[in-house]
């Protein structure tokens, strides 16, 4: 297990996706958030692969944000950006990552959010995957669970959040506009954040 493989597989599940994720922001945005995703990861996959095999996690999210910042417009790119960069603050050093660590990394990443988006959960947005995923995440630690079983408990929560986001009205985002008429949709945010921690999921399951 490797920190450049397991982002590649976070990027690749996002462009995999692409036309999905696309569709979802058809329907209550601009169409174009799997577009922005995937362009994202794709500029950032080859740098990843280009980082050396040290497994410095701080240093190849920290190359995540910055590539997804400089690469992807609207909304997600930036927020996303800030992301990582702040995950990778939470991680500094670290060639292995345990359960507090990973929870730190989950948590700097939605204040990082936050402080940007200025969202709060129950606004439709990739906060109401992420929120109940820390959330069922220190859960699992409590309860004595590892890492990866934490992050299982996570995807369920993140997946729960989603269909939440189907039964609300959006607040922030483009699908603000929209108002009522934003519900009975998915988040696109939402859902890309939950695919995103499947992925990673998957990867170190295994
Ligand atoms: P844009 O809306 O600029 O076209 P995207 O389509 O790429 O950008 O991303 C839309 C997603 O961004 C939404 O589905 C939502 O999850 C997320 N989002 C939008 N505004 C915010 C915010 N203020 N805080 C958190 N997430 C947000
Ligand atoms: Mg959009
Ligand atoms: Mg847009």
């Amino acid at each position: 297990m490797t920190v450049k493989d397991a982002i590649k597989e976070v990027g690749q599940a996002v462009i995999k996706d692409k036309v999905f994720l696309t569709d979802l922001d058809q329907a209550i945005g601009d169409g174009d958030h799997g577009i922005n995703m995937a362009r994202g990861f794709e500029s950032v996959l080859p740098k990843i692969a280009a980082l050396a095999d040290d497994n410095d996690v701080a240093a190849a999210l920290k190359a995540v944000g910055m590539g997804l910042i400089s690469s992807v417009g609207g909304a997600a790119g930036p927020l996303y950006g800030t992301a990582f960069l702040r995950a990778a603050g939470a991680c500094k050093g670290k060639t292995a990552i345990d359960a507090a660590t990973a929870k730190a990394m989950l948590d700097a990443a939605i204040k990082g959010i936050q402080d940007r988006g200025k969202a709060q959960q129950g606004e439709k947005t990739m906060l109401d995957a992420l929120i109940p995923a820390s959330d069922a995440f220190a859960d699992g630690i409590k309860a004595g669970k590892n890492a990866v079983e934490c992050l299982g408990d996570a995807v369920q929560a993140a997946e729960k959040g989603v269909e939440y986001t189907k039964k609300i009205s959006a607040t922030k985002g483009r699908a603000s506009y929209l108002g009522e008429r934003s519900i009975g949709h998915q988040d696109p945010g939402a859902t890309s954040s939950t695919i995103m921690l499947t992925a990673l999921y998957k990867y170190l399951k295994q």
